[in-house]
């Protein structure tokens, strides 16, 4: 689809802070660069797009995202290139879930040139904060906020398109371990699971934190009718490798986030020919597999991480070890191809990759 080209009003910072910023010692989610992207719905027309310096912003104590709590988001990377190029990748992809949460959360839609144009202007103008060191790369954080100054339970008229930015270390944190939740749920059928809605990520604050107490990383979350089927790893997608088929929970129960990092795992296992298995997954085949010996490999699936092995399990008490992820030969391979295609290492067969 063709973008409107877009003019975007552009207050800059008297003074960066980027000096300020030890790009050694990068924590995730803490530093934000110079500006931020804001746009303004109200009545049905969305309002021209303004860059500005990154710094609070007022709203209303009656604004109804306070009260009920319509707020999505999506996350996503740029990455510096071996060539130095800026690369996004597949925003378009991140644009049309921004919109279907958007949709799901009856909240107004962002247009393609606000999303996409924004962020690329965003990302010139903050290009010095796109960092250069091993792994790392600019967390791109887009979000949707109702508006509305008015505390009656309906849909919003008015929302805040606003886009962050902040530098990011590579991820590294070894393999993680995971409990099984046979208690509490993320999502349930006809809920917003398979929406980017902050409000998935509140109802997982509190069983995340229980499970951490019991010396657990992360919860492996399962249907919330049974608790018999697995459906996501904390915040990110789970996959399988049993024997030598990828496993991973459909999608079609609208309670699973459709990852892009799960979609581009998929793509690649196919392209290179392996057996694919997208379809309810229960725990007790995966305890079973283990048992046998078959369970080859577990990990997460994410933009933060890209992957995140699995080293142990928790079920029913019990704790089910996997082996020493630094000789799968899969999650491996996906990992430095992803990467490879990302930093342009590696050609981009599926046109992934946009420049900034
Ligand atoms: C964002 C997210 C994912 C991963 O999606 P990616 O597009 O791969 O980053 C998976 N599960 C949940 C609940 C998420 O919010």
């Amino acid at each position: 689809m063709a973008i409107k080209e877009l003019s975007i009003k552009i207050e800059k910072v008297k003074q960066s802070r980027l000096n300020e910023v030890d790009f050694n010692a990068l924590k995730f989610g803490r530093e934000f660069s110079d500006h931020m992207l804001v746009a303004e719905y109200d009545n049905g027309k969305w309002s021209q797009p303004t860059i500005q310096p990154y710094g609070k912003l007022a709203f209303a104590p009656s604004a109804s995202v306070f009260h009920y709590g319509q707020a999505i988001f999506e996350g996503m990377k740029a990455y510096r290139s071996v060539n130095d190029e800026v690369l996004l990748f597949r925003p378009d992809a991140n644009f049309r879930r921004f919109n279907r949460s958007a949709v799901r959360m009856n909240m107004a839609e962002v247009p393609e040139e606000i999303f996409m144009d924004g962020i690329k202007q965003l990302i010139n103008l903050d290009i010095n904060w796109v960092p250069k060191g091993e792994g790392q790369a600019l967390y791109i954080r887009p979000f949707l906020i109702a508006d509305d100054e008015f505390i009656g339970v309906k849909a919003s008229n008015r929302y805040k398109f606003i886009v962050i930015t902040s530098p990011t270390a590579g991820y590294y944190s070894g393999a993680v371990s995971v409990k099984v939740e046979e208690h509490y749920a993320r999502a349930c059928e006809g809920g917003i699971g398979a929406a980017k809605a902050a409000a998935n990520y509140a109802a997982s604050l509190l069983p995340a934190q229980k499970a951490q107490m019991e010396g657990y990383d992360q919860l492996i979350w399962t249907d919330a009718k049974n608790h018999e089927y697995i459906e996501e790893s904390g915040t990110m997608n789970i996959m399988f490798l049993v024997g030598d088929t990828l496993l991973t929970p459909s999608l079609n129960k609208q309670t699973i986030l459709p990852g892009i990092t799960r979609d581009s795992i998929l793509t690649l296992a196919k392209d290179w020919g392996m057996k694919v298995e997208e379809r309810q997954i229960s725990v007790k085949e995966i305890i079973e597999a283990h048992q046998r010996g078959e369970l080859k490999e577990a990990f997460g699936a994410g933009t933060a991480a890209t992957i995140a092995p699995i080293s142990r399990i928790g079920f029913g008490g019990k704790d089910y070890e996997l082996s020493d992820f630094n000789n799968w030969e899969f999650a491996n391979k996906c990992k430095s191809v992803l990467e490879g295609i990302k930093r342009g290492k590696i050609e981009d067969t599926f046109g992934w990759n946009q420049k900034v």
